[in-house]
């Protein structure tokens, strides 16, 4: 078997929007398949892991939800740093919401490049007859930044399985484009891991605590 083979990926993903676009909800319909018409502020996880397995390659995804840091502006490059994958939220029916996932867009591929796999989600599309943001302005946007578009509802559990397999599956050949390169550097090089494990220490502290 070869390493690719063997090796298990991991790979950190961040949730990133404004507050009450329905972030820890996509976060808990995925991983909990639950939903709650609360705003959940009692979630003060750093992050949630869930395993999957595609092609028989085993993946362990570490996917981090903000505790409300993001309300007073206070979400840097400490949170999204070693990301492989960012999932971008905005409400559908906010179009602040929508400015707010451009100016992450512009600062991630700043600070990161192309090394960070970018997904949209339009969430709350429940809700499509208060849409304000424009369908096609938002998806031609996603296209010319090289992040594919989703149209989710985490209440009714639409586009958030799909979401995360679609960026699982990107983080894949993008690690394993890098695992070649490096072996193409370096022909004595043998990766069995991609990445160290996720650092298990709690970062955070909340602010409004
Ligand atoms: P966060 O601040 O981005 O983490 O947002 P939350 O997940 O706490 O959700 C904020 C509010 O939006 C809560 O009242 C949720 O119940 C609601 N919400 C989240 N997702 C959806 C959705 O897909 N449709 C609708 N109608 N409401 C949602
Ligand atoms: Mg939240």
């Amino acid at each position: 078997m070869s390493a690719a083979q063997t090796s298990t990926h991991n790979f950190k993903v961040v949730l990133l929007g404004e507050g009450c676009v329905g972030k820890t909800s996509i976060l808990l319909r995925y991983i909990e398949d639950k939903f709650n018409d609360k705003h959940l502020t009692t979630l003060q996880a750093t992050f949630l892991n869930k395993k999957l397995n595609i092609n028989g390659k085993r993946i362990n995804l570490s996917i981090w939800d903000t505790a409300g840091q993001e309300r007073f502006h206070a979400l840097g490059p400490i949170y999204y740093r070693n990301s492989n994958g960012a999932i971008l939220v905005y409400d559908i029916t906010d179009e602040e919401s929508f400015v707010k996932v451009k100016n992450w867009v512009k600062e991630l591929r700043k600070m990161l490049g192309t090394n960070i796999i970018l997904v949209i989600a339009g969430n709350k599309v429940d809700l499509e007859h208060e849409r304000t943001v424009p369908l096609e302005e938002a998806e031609s946007y996603a296209e010319k930044v090289g992040a594919k578009h989703f149209h989710t509802s985490a209440k009714l559990n639409q586009g958030v399985e799909e979401l995360f397999l679609e960026l699982t599956q990107e983080m894949v050949v993008k690690s394993e484009e890098n695992t070649q390169t490096d072996n193409t550097r370096n022909s004595r090089v043998l990766v069995v891991d991609d990445e160290p494990p996720a650092q298990s220490s709690c970062c955070f502290t909340n602010r409004s605590a």
